[in-house]
């Protein structure tokens, strides 16, 4: 009999790594395959960059709350972000999709509305995808392409010991805005009469259905003259990509749970929704802001030149050291949930 064995066993970054170990990288324009934010290829003077994202109806979006138009104009900040994340400038993007005859050309009009308004923010262009039927629900892909100079690229791998832990903007406000739109939503499938309470939540809302990439703070680091030692997107919540910059560092990490940014009317959601807020910044995905570690002597040129930078931690010489500092001077390891008292 075959052997068989269940996909979660693995588990996803298992199942990634085992494709990646089934593949020699030997191409003579590959610098990095699988592994990081986004592949790494030759060019004559620079690298290309190529990233792809997919995103599943009922999986990652839910269309009885996400207008189709910020939909689109999410799909395309996911994708760039992953350039952004190599130290990268994004310039194209190709966008795939499968549609079932659910759809209208008009929503298809609204969904490419979102997509080319991101494409304009962001400096991209639309060049190229795939259309095909879907018979279940609406399948969306964006690969994006980018450059960046040999020497302004960074990895995921490459801090040392002592190097600064800096995260963009504020974390969590993503996942609390998506707790308030399933709260409201469930309101509303047990009281279809009812109207949804989302006022003074607008915050978190934005952050979730129409998040920004970072492009701004490339543009910063690049006009400070800093290049991050190692750097990573927070798609996945905070301690995932703290892991994963650690582990391919061969390093540990240490972070300090009062240096942790999170915005004030995410603590007002979280209070409202009994969760945690430090937990929704550590767990909670879809942030798109952009970790990164520098060398302490970047440190005071970014305390003074910018200001939605904030430094939460440092690089450790332990490999096995992944450590949350909380504001009682408690180490915990970062892979621990429920620290922190709901609600507060
Ligand atoms: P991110 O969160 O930055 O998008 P992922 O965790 O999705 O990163 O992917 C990690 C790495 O694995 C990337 O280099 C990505 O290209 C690669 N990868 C993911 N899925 C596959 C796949 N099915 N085949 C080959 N490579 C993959
Ligand atoms: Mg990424």
């Amino acid at each position: 009999m075959e052997e068989r064995t269940e996909l979660n066993i693995l588990g996803e970054f298992g199942l990634i790594h085992r494709i990646a170990s089934q593949q020699q990288f030997s191409h003579a324009r590959t610098v990095k395959g699988i592994g990081d934010d986004a592949a790494v290829s030759k060019g004559n003077t620079d690298y290309q960059l190529v990233s792809t994202e997919l995103m599943v109806e009922g999986v990652h979006f839910d269309l009885s709350y996400v207008p189709l138009k910020h939909l689109g104009y999410k799909l395309i900040v996911a994708g760039i972000s992953d350039i952004l994340a190599m130290n990268g400038l994004p310039t194209q993007v190709t966008v795939s999709i499968a549609l079932s005859n659910r759809f209208s050309v008009e929503a298809v009009d609204e969904l490419y509305a979102g997509i080319l308004t991101a494409c304009e923010d962001y400096e991209v262009e639309l060049v190229g995808g795939d259309t095909t039927t879907s018979r279940s629900g609406l399948v969306l892909s964006v690969t994006a392409l980018g450059t960046v100079e040999k020497d302004q690229i960074a990895y995921r791998r490459g801090a040392s010991v002592n190097d600064i832990i800096c995260v963009s903007g504020d974390l969590g406000g993503a996942y609390l805005g998506l707790q308030i739109l399933e709260r409201e939503k469930q309101v509303f499938l047990e009281a279809p009469e009812s109207q949804p309470i989302l006022a003074g939540h607008e915050y978190v809302l934005q952050r979730q259905l129409k998040p920004e990439a970072r492009l701004d703070i490339i543009k910063q680091l690049r006009e400070l003259n800093i290049v991050p030692t190692s750097m990573i997107d927070v798609s996945d919540g905070l301690a995932s990509e703290l892991r994963h910059l650690a582990a391919e560092s061969g390093l540990g990490v240490r972070i300090f749970e009062e240096q942790i940014p999170i915005h004030q009317k995410a603590y007002l959601a979280a209070t409202e929704l009994k969760l945690g807020p430090f937990t929704a910044a550590l767990n909670g995905g879809e942030d798109y802001e952009l970790l990164f570690t520098i060398r302490q002597e970047d440190y005071q040129k970014i305390l003074d030149q910018t200001t939605d930078i904030s430094f939460i931690g440092f690089i450790s010489a332990d490999p096995t050291e992944a450590l949350l500092i909380t504001k009682q001077n408690e180490a915990i390891p970062l892979t621990a949930q429920g620290w922190e008292k709901q609600g507060e």
